[in-house]
């Protein structure tokens, strides 16, 4: 079976850099006259970790029964908060994910409609697209539920 894995959220904003008022003492410029200039550019940031509370810190999963969802809460808030300032042109929550196979731990790789098609790669003239190509019991799961006839040989490994 595939289990996907989420990791890494980040909130990424895009700046219009000729919408901002900022001036340039918020780069570190004191004393100089001016305004920031150029294309838009994107901030990628990384929300506060869920099992981090500052003088205490924890394993995510030990603050929060729903990691992958209070994550992305914690982002979409962030992102809310950040689209209210004017020189924020848009912006998006974005995380990795990461499907591996929960009989073998390889990463989850899934037959194409054409490599199904074809006799070098396909396992026989069963294969259809979306078929796992990991191991055998991730395949023999793969047609029970799609009541598909199992593999002449292997399907037992
Ligand atoms: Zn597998």
């Amino acid at each position: 079976m595939k289990r996907t894995y989420r990791d890494d959220w980040r909130v990424i904003i895009e700046i219009r850099p000729t919408a901002t008022h900022t001036p340039l003492r918020a780069l570190g410029f004191e004393g100089l006259d001016g305004r920031v200039v150029g294309a838009p550019f994107e901030l990628e940031i990384a929300p506060q970790r869920l099992g981090d509370f500052g003088s205490v810190s924890m394993s995510d999963s030990l603050a929060s029964r729903d990691v992958d969802g209070d994550y992305r809460r914690r982002c979409e808030e962030l992102l809310a908060e950040l689209l209210k300032r004017p020189h924020v042109a848009a912006g998006r929550v974005t995380c990795t994910e990461t499907s591996v196979c929960t009989h073998c731990d390889l990463r989850w790789e899934e037959l194409t409609a054409d490599e199904a098609a074809d006799g070098s790669t396909n396992q026989d003239e069963h294969s259809v697209e979306g078929e796992p190509v990991c191991c055998y019991p991730a395949i023999t799961e793969f047609r029970i539920e799609r009541g598909i006839p199992q593999l002449a040989e292997g399907g037992a490994a």
